[in-house]
């Protein structure tokens, strides 16, 4: 839990969010300005800023597999079968959020590249 993260607060119920999935290791809600149909954030419970901090070695590994694993199996249960995947890390990148997120986009064609 790092206090002043707006996720580790929404984990922590300090702020609300349309929580769609929680298990051990991640939390799935929506997106508050969604730009797809379906547009939910998939965040590991534990707070690590973004990609860029992902160590190779030890738990890392798990929680790297967690959220792409659960973003998959989500939108499995849910009969999405076509979507995307989007981490942006760094604000360059339009990174807004400084805890680990991957955002789940569907329900409507993908144009490519993205902006
Ligand atoms: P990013 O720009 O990749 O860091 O993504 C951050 C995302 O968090 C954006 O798509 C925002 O719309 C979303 N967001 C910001 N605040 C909230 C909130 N309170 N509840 C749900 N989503 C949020
Ligand atoms: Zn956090």
């Amino acid at each position: 839990m790092s206090p002043d993260c707006l996720f580790c607060r929404i984990i922590a119920r300090q702020i609300p969010a349309k929580i769609e999935y929680e298990d051990d290791s991640v939390l799935i809600f929506n997106d508050i300005n969604p730009q797809a149909p379906v547009h939910c954030l998939v965040i590991p419970k534990r707070h690590i800023a973004g990609t860029g901090e992902l160590k190779q070695a030890g738990q890392d590994d798990q929680l790297a597999g967690d959220v792409l694993f659960k973003a998959a199996a989500f939108a499995r249960s849910r009969g999405i079968s076509d979507y995307r995947l989007v981490v942006n890390n760094g604000p360059k990148a339009g990174q807004t959020v400084f805890h680990l997120h991957v955002h789940l986009l569907g329900g409507r064609n993908m144009t490519w590249p993205p902006g």
